[in-house]
């Protein structure tokens, strides 16, 4: 097994994502996974720089864009291991749109978001997340736009994989991770990670010991939308674990007509012309 080696982390001591970090990292090895088999694509932001400190194949793509470059990456090469990494302003904000249809889509990745419900990289504006009534540097009387509940939005899009964690507990975030990575479809693990410079409001200590546990609730069935619905409102988004699962639903490949079993780009190296543009038509 080879390490998961990468460049050494620039984010600021004590930041929620060195947590997240450590926890894929460790998910990874704990499925064995071998790092040129993995790719993780980032959008913008300081979560952003997943892509280049995790140590497998990366891709720092652009703001928003994490999800539809990760899908075509997974689409083109079915055998690798794929997952999108970014912060709440990345993927609620600007790529909100890619959220959404990619949940719709469910092509096989996983899609982690480092949500610290504040803009970091750019020093402290309010984010698609921040709790109503934050005083950020864009809001200095406080913040009059609900915050987005990413759990909601996930469960109304009947998204097969829903989990929420804790960066600060990254044993139970990796086994989480773990499990994302394992279900067949789009999986989605929002991350409680917190910003340690510029959000003094969601804190370690603020989640510590106010957090609901799915996983440890023996009568709590993932399977149950609706119940997952009632847990998260009566909990006011502050669970972890797995929210919700469905195995049921086929990944996209599953269900593109003539999507060969063979990887596209081994395919596309002996392929005729003709051939390679009637598996692309499927796309269109
Ligand atoms: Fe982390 Fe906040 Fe520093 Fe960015 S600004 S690295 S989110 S602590």
């Amino acid at each position: 097994m080879k390490d998961f080696k990468a460049e050494k982390p620039t984010w600021c001591p004590g930041c929620g994502d060195f947590g997240v970090l450590n926890a894929m990292q460790r998910a990874a090895v704990a499925l064995g996974l071998e790092p040129e088999n993995v790719v993780v694509i980032s959008g913008i932001g300081c979560s952003g720089k997943m892509s280049q400190h995790f140590g497998g194949y990366g891709l720092h793509s652009l703001h928003g864009r994490s999800l539809p470059t990760a899908q075509a990456v997974k689409l083109a090469n079915k055998d690798l291991t794929v997952m999108a990494a970014g912060g709440d302003g990345d993927g609620f904000g600007i790529g909100m749109g890619h959220f959404v249809h990619a949940m719709r889509r469910n092509v096989d990745i996983t899609y982690i978001v480092m949500d610290n419900h504040i803009y970091g990289l750019t020093t402290g504006q309010a984010s698609p997340t921040s709790d109503l009534g934050s005083t950020t540097k864009t809001s200095p009387h406080g913040t009059v736009e609900k915050p987005i509940e990413p759990l909601q939005l996930a469960l109304s899009e009947r998204c097969g994989f829903i989990a929420q964690g804790f960066s600060g507990d990254t044993k139970h975030l990796a086994q989480l991770i773990e499990q994302a990575i394992l279900h067949r479809g789009f999986s989605f693990v929002n991350v409680f990670s917190p910003c340690v410079t510029f959000n003094k409001v969601n804190t370690y200590e603020s989640y510590k010991g106010g957090l609901v546990n799915l996983d440890e609730d023996e009568t709590y069935d993932k399977t149950d939308r609706f119940l997952a619905v009632k847990r998260v409102s009566e909990a006011n988004n502050l669970v972890v674990g797995v929210v919700y699962q469905d195995d049921t639903q086929p990944a996209y490949d599953a269900q593109v007509y003539g999507y060969p079993e063979e990887p596209l780009v081994h395919l596309s190296q002996g392929l005729e012309e003709e051939e390679y543009g009637r598996i692309l038509a499927n796309f269109r």
